[in-house]
């Protein structure tokens, strides 16, 4: 008998884990005991079950209804072609898809994987792209340890995640075709309806007040009453800034909000226009 809450998949244990418990408990979700072993844990003081899978078994849960929504890498919904949606972006485990080969091979372009063994997790994905780009290779699926496959003879390249680089340094390998980029997704059921949804637009409101107050700080500063107006253009603020006259004579305090991505830009130009003791407050939530 469904429960009638809405039900969250997350990955059990792995790169995902982590940021996803953090978005649910950081919306203020306080979840039963999780148990080392523990499959499902249900919200205290809100209407949700989070479902603890494997992430190459979430857009499929997600597709049959035995979750509403899921937290998985753009990667995996591409690759299983599940019929979800993308609903939201968290913004993190940023990654590409990237072919490589080994580093002692000159690269002279695709038509290198012509004839070539390519072992991958990810054979649709591969298999798209080869076929968009009128390569003809094999493709050789395994499940883990790809970056492995060329040093023991098993492919002549791979098609695998990378992020810094260092895996495949440590393989002898170079990254030689971006493939894709992904990031972690929230992907929706389409039969979501009636109370459930109400949840989840609750839920939604929720994530997006943590993750517009992680790319924000609160930010306070003193400056002489002359740049005023130019401070004011730099630091628009949620509406515009709070500005209150200081004792001394010719000075104010001014607070706005300040995006994480131009900080250092604007803490320099405010730097130039005379402002003082600028202090910058992390915000916990923000409701725009
Ligand atoms: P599971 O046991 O759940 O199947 P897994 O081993 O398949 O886990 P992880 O390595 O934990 O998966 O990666 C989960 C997701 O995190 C990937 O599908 C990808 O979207 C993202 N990811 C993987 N590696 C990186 C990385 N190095 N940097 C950033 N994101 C990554
Ligand atoms: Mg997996």
């Amino acid at each position: 008998m469904d429960s009638g809450n809405l039900k969250i998949a997350v990955q059990k244990s792995g790169r995902l884990s982590e940021k996803s418990m953090t978005l649910i408990k950081e919306s203020g979700i306080r979840l039963t005991q999780e148990g080392k072993l523990k499959l499902v844990s249900a919200g205290q003081n809100f209407p949700v079950e989070v479902l603890f899978l494997r992430d190459d078994d979430i857009p499929q849960y997600v597709a049959d209804n035995v979750a509403d929504i899921g937290i998985v890498g753009e990667n995996e919904v591409m690759e299983k072609q599940k019929p979800v949606d993308i609903i939201d972006r968290p913004g993190f485990a940023k990654c590409r898809l990237s072919l490589a080969i080994p580093q002692s091979m000159e690269y002279n372009g695709l038509s290198f994987f012509n004839g070539r063994k390519i072992a991958t997790s990810y054979p649709k994905i591969l298999q798209k792209f080869l076929t968009e780009n009128k390569i003809g290779a094999e493709i050789h699926e395994i499940s883990g340890s790809v970056e492995i496959a060329p040093g023991i003879g098993l492919a002549d390249a791979i098609f695998d995640i990378v992020s810094s680089g260092s895996t495949l340094i440590s393989n002898r390998l170079k990254e030689v075709e971006v493939v894709l980029r992904s990031e972690a997704v929230i992907i929706a059921s389409r039969d979501i309806s009636g109370p459930k949804k109400h949840i989840l637009d609750q839920l939604l409101f929720r994530i997006h007040a943590v993750l517009n107050a992680g790319n924000n700080k609160y930010i306070l500063l003193n400056a002489p009453n002359e740049s005023l107006e130019k401070i004011t253009a730099l630091l628009p603020g949620m509406k515009s800034p709070t500005i209150m006259p200081l004792a001394e004579k010719g000075w104010s305090s001014l607070h706005s909000v300040v995006n994480e991505n131009d900080f250092w830009d604007i803490i320099q130009k405010l730097k130039e226009l005379g402002a003082q003791g600028i202090l910058v407050i992390p915000i916990e939530k923000m409701i725009v």
